[in-house]
């Protein structure tokens, strides 16, 4: 008899929390991809210093001071440059 009364007691614990979860999926979908796009801040967008195109800094590479990209041109003239 008290199994039969936990299996009730937990049956109602579940469903409460199954509700819940429905809940704040389904109100805060805007709230989820604001925190996504804060949870990288490294990914931010560099300009490189030979050819000026944009890259993410994490494909970037940085030489006496300067941001370039991962073309090797870019960084082969950098280095006969000076
Ligand atoms: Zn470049």
């Amino acid at each position: 008899m008290a199994r039969i009364f936990l299996l009730i007691i937990l049956g109602y614990l579940l469903y409460q929390v199954l509700k819940r979860m429905a809940a704040s999926a389904d109100s805060k979908p805007n709230a989820k991809s604001e925190e996504n796009l804060e949870e990288k801040p490294e990914e931010r967008i560099v300009q490189c210093a030979n050819c000026g195109c944009h890259v993410p800094i994490s494909e970037s590479q940085i030489k006496n001071n300067k941001i370039l990209c991962n073309n090797p041109e870019c960084q082969q003239n950098q280095s006969t440059k000076k």
